[in-house]
């Protein structure tokens, strides 16, 4: 895989390099004018962006927002980014109307070395994540079209086969950025000969999601510690009433295999914060893990499963936290998250955060992020890397330009 560092002592001076960077963050729209609510991602995309500026590149930046259902969508413009970004570059960022239309087209030729232009939502393009490979060619050919390079910044997108991501660095000589480069190197000292204890946590809502990690990590954890909306399941696969709490009945069975497999390797909560709705002001109660009343959702893992959980934590060298462990967003049901990522903080040894919403737990629970080795800006990509799988746009990185990828 070609680094940016290769690129760059190519010579990228007074060329156009297309960089997809991933600048998919949470907003809040409920006030009118969209509010980043965690630029993460943004900063994250800053060092091959700033390395690109200063080698004289003229960079145009391709990255997505949300999920638009039928091509443009006003609510998911680029625009708040665009702003933030160009604050934290501290230069102006252009932004066009279209995605790789006319309106780019003329903006790119206008770029002067060390510029920057951000095209709209790449998703306001249907093509960009057509199943239809001869659809993404076609829009990726325009993308193509506009630059002379492209460097691969995306790793929250790298797992997607998309136009975006994969086709055009099939069209482009391409390199892999320093964000890229970064977190590949953290999850390989993951799965390659971890340093022992390795304890992983898990957590967040959907059982179904993270089932295919847990498979894959099983074989080679110390310590699986299972908290957030997920540990019901599990719970109820040892046979115990769950009340309100999340469950999804048909991963009982492959809950229940797992924790035979696993033996005393899997650890659950032993106490659980419930109420009776998921609002600010609830009653909260703290209840043994196995008797959780049948009125009563568990929002949150208890303080002595936050206890029993650390203890594990000061023994790991190595450790994996993806999915918060409780509804972190509301101030009741957050003290269980902030208890684990304390801890996760305290490792003495790597610490790495995968996931959106845990990332985003660390911040806005005020912790500090330098503590941890390192905060992944890839929720499903950093899972499907460890799950060994391999990443579209990871695997065509390592092609020639030109060169068909296997499909
Ligand atoms: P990540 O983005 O870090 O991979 P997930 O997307 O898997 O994490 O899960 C995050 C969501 O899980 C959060 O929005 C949180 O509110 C939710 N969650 C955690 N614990 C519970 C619970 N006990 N009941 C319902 N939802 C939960
Ligand atoms: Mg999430």
């Amino acid at each position: 895989m070609r680094s940016l560092a290769d690129l760059i002592s190519d010579g990228v001076r007074g060329t156009r390099v297309l960089v997809r960077a991933d600048l998919n963050v949470p907003l809040d729209t409920s006030t009118g004018d969209p509010i980043i609510t965690d630029d993460g991602r943004i900063k994250a995309s800053l060092p091959t962006l700033k390395a690109l500026i200063e080698a004289g590149a003229r960079v145009i930046v391709v990255a997505h927002l949300g999920r638009p259902e039928n091509g443009r969508d006003p609510s998911l413009s680029l625009a708040p980014i665009s702003a933030r970004l160009a604050e934290l570059l501290g230069q102006e960022v252009r932004l066009s109307t279209d995605v790789a239309g006319p309106d780019s087209s003329k903006q790119a030729d206008a770029l002067t070395d060390g510029d920057v232009l951000l095209l709209e939502n790449v998703r306001f393009e249907p093509a960009e994540t057509s199943k239809d490979p001869e659809l993404r060619g076609a829009f990726a050919d325009l993308l193509a079209g506009l630059a002379q390079s492209y460097v691969d910044d995306a790793f929250g997108a790298v797992h997607r086969r998309h136009a975006s991501v994969y086709d055009v660095a099939l069209r482009l000589p391409h390199a892999a950025g320093d964000l890229v480069r970064s977190e590949v190197e953290v999850l390989d000292r993951l799965t390659q000969d971890p340093e022992r204890p390795y304890v992983v946590v898990l957590g967040g809502s959907k059982v179904s999601d993270k089932l295919p990690v847990i498979r894959a990590l099983l074989p080679k954890v110390d310590r699986l510690l299972i908290g957030g909306g997920m540990c019901f399941t599990f719970l109820a696969a040892q046979g115990h009433d769950v009340g309100g709490s999340l469950l999804e009945e048909d991963q009982i069975e492959t809950c229940r295999g797992l924790l035979e497999e696993a033996g005393d390797r899997i650890v659950l909560p032993v106490d659980i914060v419930v109420a009776q709705a998921l609002v600010a002001d609830a009653q909260l109660q703290v209840v043994s893990a196995q008797q959780i009343p049948g009125d009563r959702k568990g929002l949150d893992i208890g303080p002595h499963t936050v206890l029993a959980f650390t203890e594990h934590l000061k023994q790991a060298k190595t450790v994996f936290w993806n999915g918060p462990m409780g509804v972190f967003e509301l101030a009741p049901f957050a003290a269980g998250t902030r208890g684990i990522a304390q801890a996760v903080a305290d490792v003495d040894g790597l610490s790495v955060v995968g996931g959106g919403d845990s990332a985003a737990a660390v911040r806005q629970l005020g912790l500090d992020e330098s503590a941890y080795s390192h905060i992944s800006t890839g929720g499903g990509a950093s899972l499907e890397y460890l799950e060994g799988k391999q990443l579209p746009g990871l695997a065509v990185l390592d092609e020639s330009a030109g060169q068909a990828a296997t499909p």
